[in-house]
This record gives C-alpha cells, sequence and structure tokens, in this order.
C-alpha cells in the first residue's frame, strides 16, 4: 500500500490508476478509448473508461469519461474495492447480497483499449454510498479480502 502521488489516497500498486482520482502513477498507460494516438492520462473513477487529456471530464478532483450519468453515479456510490478480476468482485458482491445490500461492478477489461493491458485491479465493485457503514460491517468478517471501505 502507498499514496497516490496526485492526490494521496491510498493505493494497491504503482501499476494501477487511482481508485480516487482515476490518475495513473508512473508512464506505463493504454490509450485513450477515444482517441488511439493519445495515452490515457487516468481511467474514468466509475466505469474505468481509459481517457487522454482532450476527452477527460473533471469534477472534484476526479476523472470521469463522457458519460455523464457516471458523475451523478460517482455521487451517491461509494467504492467497495478494487479487483483483480471478476471472480473476486463477485465473490464480494454475493456476501454483500446475503446481507441485503446490492452491488454494481464496473471493469476496465470492458474497453476495447484495454483488453491487451496488463493491469491489477482491474475489476471495480460500488455500492449505494447509503450501506457503506453496513458493508463495512458485513465484509469484516471475511478475511483477505482487498477492500477499500
Ligand atoms: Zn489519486
Ligand atoms: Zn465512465
Ligand atoms: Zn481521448
Amino acid at each position: 500500500m502507498s499514496d497516490c502521488v496526485h492526490c494521496t489516497h491510498e493505493i494497491r500498486s504503482a501499476e494501477e490508476a487511482c481508485g480516487w482520482c482515476g490518475r495513473w502513477q508512473n508512464g506505463h498507460m493504454p490509450m485513450c478509448e477515444t482517441h488511439p494516438t493519445a495515452p490515457s492520462v487516468g481511467l474514468c473513477v466509475v466505469c474505468a473508461r481509459p481517457v487522454c487529456g482532450t476527452c477527460a471530464q473533471r469534477a472534484d478532483g476526479r476523472l470521469f469519461c463522457d458519460d455523464p450519468a457516471h458523475q451523478a453515479f460517482a455521487a451517491d456510490h461509494t467504492l467497495v474495492g478494487s479487483f483483480d478480476s471478476e471472480f473476486e468482485a463477485d465473490w464480494v458482491a454475493v456476501v454483500l447480497r446475503r446481507a441485503g445490500i446490492p452491488s454494481y461492478a464496473y471493469s476496465f477489461r470492458d474497453h476495447v483499449s484495454s483488453w491487451w493491458f496488463p493491469l491489477p485491479s482491474a475489476v471495480r465493485l460500488f455500492i449505494p454510498a447509503s450501506r457503506a457503514a453496513e458493508a463495512r460491517a458485513v465484509l469484516a468478517d471475511v478475511d483477505d479480502l482487498p477492500t477499500s471501505l
């Protein structure tokens, strides 16, 4: 664990984009999904779409893609964690569902320009912000989950 070089939120690895501000930590990055000749500056903090300096939307110091629904989504949802696989994210989603807490997954792998790009913690799981305290209590009982609640 270390801190993001842009915003000081905690990140798991220097290879990933910060879960809070969306920006890459180092020079190793995929191309923008919309502008394939431009290196991305980071990932939309909701859907993990690679965005470049031209098409990135910025709000509250965070990067978003051009889907306005994602800024609204970020306003009332909390990131449970960034996971290495759909399987891992699914496992957490099932634990939450059993406790009656809905969750929503977004994957870096859903974006064509990212398919070949090696990235740890590619799958993000969100819950309604109003359920964060409840989810934290539920997940505290499960060991070894890389959650960031
Ligand atoms: Zn950051
Ligand atoms: Zn997005
Ligand atoms: Zn772009």
